[in-house]
């Protein structure tokens, strides 16, 4: 192997940031144990990590001592668990992303008398139980399904799509141009539900997907947002596999590559593809590592007080 090309925006995005530093501001705040919903972001080096500094997962806020600290990750949280928790003795803290919060404040404002929401999603991610809990919204995952929906058993005026921020950006565009096909009247939000951090970090794959012969996504296999930038990558005619680390990829993967691309997606903390990084040059002598810059992000989310 040649050359290392790093893609950028990649990894961290400033919803997985503010997350991670409302834990932080609370544990030092009021020390450990701190409660969180469900995996704060869907990195198991960031999960472990906060493991050891305190932080328990746990979905029965009605188990959890009284007085406790319990905190929304970063995904957020349906009406129906929000009012499970105030319904407790916790003190809480709400680490969800401001672009999901966007999301449900959408979906609230569209569940008008007679009408009827799509919602494009992956089944089971813990942002699609959260949002779709807002309000009745009937799941599309993929075209196919678009093709399955009988007309006859919608007679709703008021036609929504709304998404999930983390999908894949030109799937969802399929999805929605196959819906705007069967109902030409469809309403979708005023600025897309794919979130920026998302759509950058797929823009810049592409771009990574013409210049490689194989492309190493660092991030976990529950992350919604790292698989789809495998599957951009692939889109685009690159060879790509997800990671968690470098044993991860088989060997046989890196015969005749002289260009390897690596990206990560946005729960993956940079120490991480720096580690890589040095993995491969101890493997690899005389490599060249060069950054493909698409674009510079400057989004900062403003914290809660907690
Ligand atoms: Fe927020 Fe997007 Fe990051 Fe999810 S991926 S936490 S929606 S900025």
């Amino acid at each position: 192997m040649k050359q290392i090309i790093l893609a950028a925006p990649r990894g961290p995005c400033a919803g997985v940031n503010r997350a991670l530093e409302i834990v932080e501001q609370a544990l030092q705040k009021y020390g450990a144990p701190i409660y969180v919903n469900h995996e704060l972001v869907h990195n198991r080096y960031v999960v472990e990590d906060l493991t050891r500094q305190g932080v328990i997962f746990s979905r029965e806020p009605e188990s959890i001592p009284a007085g406790s600290i319990y905190l929304f990750s970063a995904h957020g949280v349906s009406p129906t668990f929000r009012a499970r928790v105030k319904n407790c003795d916790l003190h809480l803290i709400d680490a969800t992303c401001p672009l999901v919060t966007k999301v449900h404040d959408e979906a609230k404002k569209f569940a008008v008398h007679d009408s009827y929401i799509f919602f494009i999603g992956h089944r089971g991610h813990p942002e699609v139980e959260g949002t779709m809990g807002v309000t009745k919204m009937h799941l599309v995952e993929s075209v196919a399904d678009v093709a399955k929906i009988d007309l006859k058993d919608i007679s709703a005026e008021n036609i929504f799509v709304l998404t999930q921020t983390t999908l894949s950006v030109d799937e969802t565009t399929d999805i929605i141009a196959a819906l705007k096909h069967k109902f030409p009247q469809i309403k979708t939000p005023p600025a897309k539900d794919i979130c920026y951090a998302t759509t950058n970090r797929q823009k810049a794959i592409k771009e990574l997907a013409q210049l490689c012969d194989l492309i190493l996504v660092v991030g976990s296999r529950n992350s919604s947002n790292s698989n789809r930038l495998v599957e951009a990558a692939e889109r685009s005619g690159a060879k790509a596999i997800l990671i968690e680390k470098l044993a991860d990829v088989p060997e046989s993967y890196f015969t005749n590559v002289k260009t390897l691309g690596v990206s990560s997606g946005a729960s993956v903390p940079e120490v991480l593809v720096q580690q890589l990084i040095s993995e491969l040059q101890k493997m690899f002598s005389d490599i060249e590592i060069q950054n493909l810059e698409i674009l510079k992000e400057k989004v900062i989310f403003a914290l809660p007080t907690i």
